[in-house]
């Protein structure tokens, strides 16, 4: 028989917003030392009252509108009661039926709804002693929570959308999104059912993924356990199971709670939210442009190839930076001539420059090249001025000092040498050094034809061309 996996996801992003959610404390995710960051409001106390952050309203309405969910006029929050040491008011502040958004769309698997809650502290557990240790730095820090339908059929559709969404939130400046710092985090549900059965099996959910190929890994981990438990007719259990990265395997944590556990009802401290359709088009009209249509734009107008596109895509200041020295190579150029050097400048942006910033960012103070001095670094190979190899010295200098690439090639003496008697003196020179070397070609000996132009490359330091040089030596010889 054949099985078929379903798998829902739960994604949790911390939002990028200057304060917490419901009090004017510090969102600091980077923070080391525990407890700074908090207030009566966050830690709870009694009759403090909590305000809503707007601009995490806003960041969680734009993540929405990105993802063409409905953004319906009136939400609320509501109270998730639940006791744990990390939530210090013994309810957490979510959404329950009325979220900020619904429905949406991505990569073809439809979002069921996004919405804003709270975070809670962190647990620590020291090794030898027989106590826990908790930190409410990030008790109430802006936390936006996307629940997909149950449509995605294998781990690496899964997967590929937790990274989808990681890249729009960071197009938004909505969450850094950073999965090892915890900045965001993903629960998947996943359940099997025989391919002529219609109502899906019993799900099982996955938790404490924290990076793609642990949502990866887990998921097709718990695809084959479960798929081996119905092919040798064992029962399913409803439960919330963890991740052990070490092992690769999935393990039990809990029978699942239902929702009416939480007792959820409207968070009497906090009005009803409305939204007039204006508002709602101001935020949307804020968009920036966002990854897939970046990439469309990048194939229709630079011509470049799905993978070069993806590197400038997935690293958006490389992808700006790369516009702006193509804006700069050169005005009302023939599209032929514009494609080449387009061409050329993904080239070098994407492998010489690219290795020379081992992820580093081109947005840094200590980033010296200009767009306009990239762009004539381009137009100098593209006119045949400097070889390639004397274009990535100038690049690296140019990466040093930041000086203009005119200036590095004059300094050094590293103009292209393209004078044909100029070009024959070198190679006249090189033999009449290196006697052996020529009887020896003219022996047969291949190598030292290799050899001689060897020496020609390093006595004119790369300034002529292989071809023409090895073409010298040879009417030589
Ligand atoms: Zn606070």
């Amino acid at each position: 028989m054949k099985y078929i996996p379903t798998i829902g996801l739960e994604i949790h992003a911390e939002l990028k917003t200057k304060s917490k959610m419901f009090c004017s404390c510090l969102n600091d995710s980077l923070q080391q030392h525990p407890n700074v960051n908090i207030c009566p409001v966050c830690m709870g106390h009694p009759g403090t009252l909590p305000v809503a952050n707007e601009d995490a309203i806003k960041k969680v309405m734009q993540v929405g509108l990105a993802l063409g969910c409905d953004i319906p006029a009136k939400s609320k929050f509501d109270r998730k009661n639940y006791f744990y040491p990390d939530l210090p008011k013994g309810y957490q502040i979510s959404q329950y039926d009325m979220p900020l958004c619904k429905g949406g769309k991505l990569r073809n698997i439809n979002i069921t709804r996004v919405h804003l809650e709270e975070d809670t502290g962190r647990l620590a557990h020291p090794a030898g002693v027989n106590y826990s240790l908790v930190d409410f730095n990030r008790a109430g820090v802006p936390l936006m929570e996307l629940v997909t339908e149950p449509e995605i059929t294998s781990a690496k559709e899964a997967s590929a959308f937790a990274q989808e969404l990681r890249l729009i939130l960071r197009y938004l400046g909505a969450s850094d999104a950073n999965m090892e710092k915890g900045q965001m985090r993903v629960e998947a549900n996943v359940s099997v059912r025989p391919e002529k059965q219609k109502v899906l099996g019993t799900k099982v959910e996955v938790k404490n993924l924290n990076s793609f190929r642990s949502v990866h890994d887990a998921i097709e981990f718990e695809i084959k356990r479960q798929t081996e438990a119905l092919e040798s007719e064992k029962k399913i259990i409803q439960e919330t199971r963890g991740w052990n990265e070490q092992k690769g395997e999935t393990f039990s944590q809990r029978e699942k709670e239902e929702a009416h556990d939480y007792r959820y009802f409207p968070e009497p401290d906090l009005p009803m939210l409305s939204f007039a359709k204006e508002e709602i088009q101001k935020i949307q009209s804020e968009i920036p442009e966002l990854p897939q249509r970046k990439r469309k734009r990048f194939a229709e107008e630079y011509k470049l190839s799905e993978k070069e596109i993806e590197v400038f895509v997935q690293n958006k200041d490389i992808g700006e930076y790369f516009e702006k020295v193509v804006s700069e190579l050169g005005e009302n150029l023939k599209p032929e001539k514009l494609q080449r050097k387009t061409k050329l400048s993904a080239n070098y942006i994407l492998s010489d420059l690219l290795g020379l910033l081992e992820g580093a960012s081109v947005e840094g103070e200590d980033f010296l090249i200009t767009p306009e001095n990239f762009a004539e670094l381009v137009n100098l190979i593209d006119q045949g001025a400097i070889s390639s190899a004397i274009a990535k010295q100038a690049l690296r200098e140019m990466f040093a000092t930041g000086k203009d690439p005119s200036n590095i090639i004059q300094e050094k003496g590293l103009e292209q040498v393209s004078d044909a008697s100029q070009i024959q003196e070198i190679a006249k020179d090189i033999i009449s050094k290196n006697p052996k070397a020529a009887e020896d070609y003219k022996k047969g000996k291949q190598n030292s034809l290799q050899f001689l132009l060897g020496q020609m490359m390093a006595a004119t330091k790369g300034t002529v061309s292989p071809e023409i040089a090895k073409k010298a030596l040879l009417d030589i010889l």
